[in-house]
């Protein structure tokens, strides 16, 4: 590679700044590569985060109305999508819960019998817990208690538990040297359980990744651009990918696109997500720039087959936004689990897109039994809208369960099309969420409601959207092998949601960090 200094602006561009870019940033940059990172969000530190989430303009990505905020809505055909946006991605919005997932994960879906997954990825998990400062949450707060309660119910106390999340539990009141990487990470300060986590943490106390592998990368000499969206991806010579990639961006954040750029690359690490990943292969592909990208692109896309509920009590002396953002977790069977999620107080927008839960087979019956809803007890259904403590509430409850369906992602005319390709359609309206929504009602004593999208179109709403550039055998059953090397390309990787092969059943952030931790195991140092 001596000679590749004058040929290349870079050794490595990896697009998007999530759990797989951050993680590859690290350890590219630790084997004495050179690294830029290029992100579309802005650059959030933790003044600048929006107090409560009616700050649309810094909590919204929505660019055609110069909103440039950390968390971005995308309604398709049979899943909206939640995910995040900025330096960091989606550790700036996520709930901090770093779950291992069951063996079947291992087992199962398109990586299936490729190598002993379970086995391999083990030290790799163990070291993205370590990166990422996974611990036990130490406090539950209400609505952990009345989670609490209804595990009692079902006779399943034991399978009620503390999640592992990612932030630092030290004293509130004090900054500190660094914790956890022996004074070469940044000054924390601990958690004050404001319940602010998704909408980006004030107090320093989340291990975002820009607190951790981001920051470390840079020390280690990565640079980071932010604002920039990488629209273009080709091989220097169509004949010969080792001889490098030019990546074009432009500026995210402004109509005029003063920003537009160029580097000439050795080897691209595509991390933008599914929503990043997926949209920039399949145009690739359709104009022939990646044309040796397999057909498989946009296949096998998974959610945790989700149900979202928000449960609003009448009990003023309830305060359901104390806490962290996930503050426990109970697996009612053997097939799914639930976490009790809160926003912190004064982060009232949900309460404008959700309407009373209610369950039905097609839009008709759930129309019919909404319209009962608010002739019988509209007080319920209006009251909710016209409620100033909405966060504090609400307790969020998200299910998730292993079952198996995927759908397909395709280039349409304005954003992607999606389209259901095995098992049944992604459905919100799973019998064990509702089963646990009316418990935890009855408990709290209060009301269970749905997002709207989910009751009208009967499409789910997840923050875990997962595939689209799955591991395969060969470039017929995947768009990446087990390395995560993109078929049919050299130097040019998948490391993020998208390479997740198989449904893990809960979230997937540590799965996706220790996949990359292990993808970027087998990328030799270089050879100065
Ligand atoms: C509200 C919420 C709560 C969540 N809570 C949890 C939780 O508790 N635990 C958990 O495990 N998971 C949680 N998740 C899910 C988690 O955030 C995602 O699974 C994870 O962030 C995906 O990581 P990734 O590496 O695939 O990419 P992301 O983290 O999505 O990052 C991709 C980045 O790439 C950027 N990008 C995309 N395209 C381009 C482009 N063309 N050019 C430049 N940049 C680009 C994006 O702006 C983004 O910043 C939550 C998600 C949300 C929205
Ligand atoms: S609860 Fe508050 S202080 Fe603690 S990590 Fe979340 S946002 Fe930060």
């Amino acid at each position: 590679m001596a000679e590749d200094k004058d040929r290349f602006d870079y050794d490595y561009v990896i697009i998007g700044s999530g759990f797989g870019g951050s993680v590859s940033a690290l350890r590219l940059s630790e084997k004495g590569y050179k690294v830029l990172v290029v992100e579309k969000g802005k650059w959030y530190k933790k003044e600048d985060f929006p107090k409560t989430n009616w700050d649309l303009k810094k909590w919204l990505w929505l660019p055609p109305f110069k909103m440039f905020g950390i968390l971005k809505m995308t309604i398709l055909r049979h899943v909206t999508i939640i995910s995040g946006v900025g330096v960091g991605g989606g550790s700036l919005v996520y709930a901090n819960t770093l779950p291992i997932p069951k063996s079947e994960f291992f087992n199962s879906g398109n990586w299936k019998g490729l190598t002993d997954w379970e086995a391999e990825l083990k030290p790799h998990y163990a070291v993205a817990e370590k990166m990422l400062g996974a611990t036990e949450n130490p406090k539950f707060y209400d609505s952990d208690i009345a989670l609490q309660k209804v595990a009692q119910q079902m006779g399943r106390s034991n399978k009620f538990e503390a999640p592992k999340v990612s932030v630092f539990f030290g004293r509130s009141d004090v900054e500190v040297k660094d914790p956890f990487f022996n004074g070469e990470g940044p000054d924390r300060v601990g958690c004050n359980f404001c319940g602010q986590c998704m909408t980006g943490c004030p107090n320093n106390a989340k291990n975002s990744l820009d607190k951790n592998y981001l920051y470390l990368a840079q020390n280690k000499g990565a640079k980071i651009i932010a604002e920039k969206l990488v629209t273009s991806v080709k091989p220097i010579d169509h004949k010969n990918s080792n001889k490098g990639y030019i990546v074009d961006f432009k500026d995210a954040t402004s109509y005029f696109n003063k920003g537009l750029g160029t580097v000439k690359t050795k080897g691209v690490i595509f991390s933008g997500g599914v929503l990043g990943t997926v949209r920039l292969m399949l145009n690739m592909k359709s104009k022939k720039i990646l044309p040796n990208l397999s057909e498989d692109v946009g296949n096998h896309i998974r959610t945790n087959n989700e149900n979202l509920s928000l449960i609003t009590t009448r009990d003023k002396d309830l305060d359901l936004s104390k806490g962290i953002a996930i503050g426990s977790i109970f697996s009612p069977d053997d097939d799914g689990h639930v976490e009790a999620v809160r926003y912190g107080a004064g982060s009232n927008f949900w309460k404008i897109l959700i309407i009373p839960m209610v369950f039905g087979k097609n839009v008709f019956i759930r129309i019919f039994q909404l319209l009962k809803e608010l002739i019988f007890h509209p007080s319920v259904w209006i009251g909710n809208y016209l409620r100033k403590d909405y966060a504090k509430r609400t307790v969020i409850l998200l299910f998730m369960q292993h079952l198996d369906s995927t759908i397909k992602f395709k280039k349409g005319w304005f954003n992607l099309s999606s389209k259901v390709t095995s098992g049944s359609k992604p459905t919100p309206f799973i019998p064990m969420a509702k089963t646990l929504a009316d418990k935890v009602a009855k408990e709290i004593n209060g009301n269970a409601f749905m997002m709207s999208t989910d009751i009208i179109f009967g499409s789910p709403s997840t923050a875990h959207i997962l595939g689209g550039s799955v591991i395969g055998k060969d470039s017929s059953k995947g768009v990446i092998d087990t390395e995560q090397k993109v078929f049919g390309y050299e130097n040019m990787y998948v490391c993020d949601g998208s390479a997740i092969s198989a449904n893990p059943g809960v979230n997937p952030s540590l799965s996706i960090t220790a996949m990359t931790e292990r993808a970027m195991s087998f990328i030799p140092s270089k050879n100065i």
